[in-house]
């Protein structure tokens, strides 16, 4: 799509829906900056939200819902969290505890048994997740490594014009939302945000702890190993006896747990397998679980990163 078509025909909530519905990727106005959003029950849809920003690494997403019925459809609501929740729609995100089998993509959480929620503060995402009818993965649309886009045309400057957008005018707050973990006896902040830390706790009548400075930087990078697996990793190898295989491409059979990326070689099969595969072999209980090599390219620098985030040695 040429960048001046997108430019001038401007796209409907319910146009938009149909895109997230049928598992392409539609940007979108809230009150915080513009989201690059994908359904996020849908691996494939949420794998080119990484492809499109370019992004080298699988953090996990936060997932814009339109109400509180969707919100719980994906998390455990604590008495507590529901307190914090009467705040939306707001700049506000909540890691909470996931629901077994909410539907979420692997990737959509980084695997992790938590989901950071939040249901904007803003008429038409809030439009477009009702049309959509689906919890919708939304990082800043924008690539890699570059600023966050607050108008429509940024993002469409942005992406080339590839990636099309819902028009809000230009966001309100133009910082990201305000990131608060509910733990069963308080708040914690990860990350500032667009929402004060005294305003919530003022507004809640509760103090919020925040997560000291250092931990802070390192928080996204950290939650990776949140997720490390029991078992040891080694990785660029074939297993030895004793241990479990995780392999990619055509893998010689295999005397013990065994799982494969992707027989075929296909990186975005693998990204899609990847979480998946680590638990079901951490499961079968071995010390160890051997890592093939993975190429180094497209999606294969994220699984990566991943499987060495897994492997490095922890404290
Ligand atoms: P963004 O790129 O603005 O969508 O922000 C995503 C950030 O939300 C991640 O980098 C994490 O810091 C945070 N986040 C998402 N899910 C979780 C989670 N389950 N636990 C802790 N932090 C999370
Ligand atoms: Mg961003």
């Amino acid at each position: 799509m040429a960048n001046s078509e997108t430019r001038s025909e401007p796209i409907s909530v319910e146009a938009a829906a149909a895109l997230l519905r049928a598992g392409h990727l539609c940007a979108f106005a809230t009150e915080t900056v513009y989201g690059l959003g994908a359904d996020a029950t849908n691996a494939d849809a949420v794998l080119s939200i990484y492809e499109t920003k370019g992004r080298p690494r699988f953090n996990p997403l936060i997932i814009h819902c339109a109400d509180l019925a969707m919100a719980e459809t994906l998390a455990l609501f604590s008495p507590l969290a529901r307190r914090v929740a009467a705040l939306w729609p707001a700049p506000l995100t909540l890691v909470l505890p996931a629901r077994p089998g909410n539907g979420l993509a692997d990737v959509a959480t980084a695997g992790l048994d938590s989901v950071a929620i939040r249901i904007p503060d803003h008429p038409l995402a809030l439009a477009l997740i009702r049309a959509t009818g689906r919890p919708l993965a939304a990082p800043s649309a924008n690539p890699s490594g570059k600023l966050s886009p607050t108008t429509a045309e940024q993002v469409i400057a942005g992406f080339g014009g590839r990636v099309p957008v819902l028009d809000g005018g230009p966001c309100n707050s133009g910082v990201e939302s305000t990131i608060l973990r509910v733990n069963e006896d308080g708040l914690v902040q990860l990350r500032a945000g667009a929402m004060a830390r005294e305003d919530i706790s003022a507004r809640l009548g509760l103090p919020i702890d925040v997560v000291e400075e250092g931990a802070a930087i390192a928080a996204p990078g950290m939650l990776l190993s949140h997720y490390a697996p029991d078992a040891q990793i080694r990785l660029n190898t074939t297993p030895r006896p004793g241990e479990a295989y995780l392999a990619f491409g055509k893998a010689e059979a295999f005397d013990g747990p065994m799982a494969n990326l992707s027989p075929g070689g296909d990186l975005r099969e693998a990204a899609r397998n990847l979480f998946a595969m680590l638990h079901q072999l951490d499961a079968a209980g071995c010390q160890t679980i051997a890592v093939a090599p993975v190429p180094e390219h497209g999606l294969g620098e994220a699984i990566n990163d991943r499987l060495e985030r897994a492997a490095a040695p922890r404290g």
